[in-house]
């Protein structure tokens, strides 16, 4: 007789849902608004021809350009095989399994629950208020009994800020105890709001940035955390050993010089323009509820009939984000800024439902 593989493994790994990410979901379509991507590609081309051999855990230059342009010391950076491994390597390195447990705040990213659920660290919720800010009573009851706690600001898929203020109240509330780790993963499109002026007073906060959204290199997998040389230390224990093929650190350093900065940073006055503009025409849209006021490249977006207007869309070959299982968010659809182009086809279709549909 044999044995299934399914009978081999953990339990909790036969019981995972795995993270519906946009690639995995799938669609047919020519117009891809469900993934918070660039819609451009940013032409890049080799430096580096030395495949032979093994390349650096941390490379040098990555390292040293990223913390120039986020403004803190080169021993406050880890580099890593996009945001979401270091979410992963922060889960392995402070949780104990079956034990600690990781506390966030729905509706947020996917990502911090799925990670600790595959090493079976618990999860505790505390949801975001009605106006999406941070429950602060709540929090402060659940803080003591968990290890990490996970904030997205601007949060995925809200689109607004988390109030500074109330992080800056926890970080005083979690010393020596919790972790507060912040993503910042869209912090290019409101580049005002990052905590890593913070990073100075409290040791416990860590920061997560990626070059996956606002440097159009979601292909290319590369992230950070940013945090106290200690904190990095440590994660750098976990990590393998190679997390990054030469070729990623090529292109990462390429993508973090000064003048390629400077085409990034152009890049998002356009398209918080266009997501200005967009945001306009759909508030005056029929069936349109909400437009939520967004510091990021997508919008969120409330519907009176949100899945035939997903639907519709896929029809049309615009694939979008359906929230309808995101906690409070049944109605929403989360529709990224792509070209100027992308968002006019949108929009027709859009203007083409019928006014007395129900
Ligand atoms: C996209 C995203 C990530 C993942 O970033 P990668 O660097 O591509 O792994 C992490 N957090 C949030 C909130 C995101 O939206």
């Amino acid at each position: 007789m044999t044995q299934s593989p399914d009978k081999l493994a953990r339990r909790v790994v036969r019981q995972l849902t795995p993270y519906q990410s946009a690639r995995r979901i799938g669609g047919s379509g020519d117009v891809w608004l469900n993934a918070n991507e660039y819609p451009d590609a940013v032409p890049f081309d080799l430096t580096q021809q030395n495949l032979n051999r093994y390349p650096s855990c941390q490379p040098n230059q990555v390292i040293q350009f990223y913390a120039n342009y986020a403004g803190v010391s080169s021993q406050q950076v880890l580099v890593c095989r996009g945001a979401d491994e270091a979410i992963e390597l922060l889960i392995r390195t402070f949780c104990e399994p079956s034990e600690d447990s990781i506390l966030y705040c729905p509706p947020t990213y996917g990502m911090y629950a799925i990670s600790a659920e595959s090493f079976e660290v618990k999860r505790t919720m505390v949801p975001l208020t009605a106006e999406w800010q941070l429950d602060m009573p709540k929090l402060a009851e659940q803080l003591p009994r968990c290890k990490l706690l996970f904030l997205c600001s601007p949060n995925n898929p809200t689109g607004n800020q988390i109030a500074p203020e109330d992080i800056e109240i926890l970080l005083q509330q979690t010393r020596h105890q919790t972790l507060v780790v912040v993503d910042e993963a869209y912090i290019e499109f409101c580049p005002e709001a990052s905590l890593v002026p913070l990073l100075a007073k409290y040791t416990h906060l860590v920061i997560l940035r990626t070059l996956s959204k606002a440097f159009a290199l979601a292909g290319l997998r590369c992230g950070f955390a940013l945090g106290n040389p200690e904190v990095i230390q440590l994660l750098l224990k976990v990590i393998a050993p190679y997390p990054l093929a030469s070729p990623v650190a090529d292109i990462a350093s390429q993508a973090l010089l000064p003048a390629n900065i400077n085409l990034m940073r152009h890049r998002v006055v356009r398209l918080n323009q266009s997501r200005d503009n967009l945001a306009a025409a759909l508030a005056k849209l029929n069936n349109v509820v909400a437009v939520y006021p967004s510091k990021t490249n997508w919008l969120l977006v409330a519907f009176k009939q949100a899945q035939y207007v997903f639907h519709l869309l896929g029809e049309h070959g615009i694939i979008v984000r359906n929230q309808a299982l995101s906690l409070g968010l049944v109605n929403c659809l989360r529709i990224t800024i792509g070209t100027e182009a992308e968002s006019a086809r949108l929009l027709e279709v859009l203007q083409s439902i019928p006014e007395n549909r129900s």
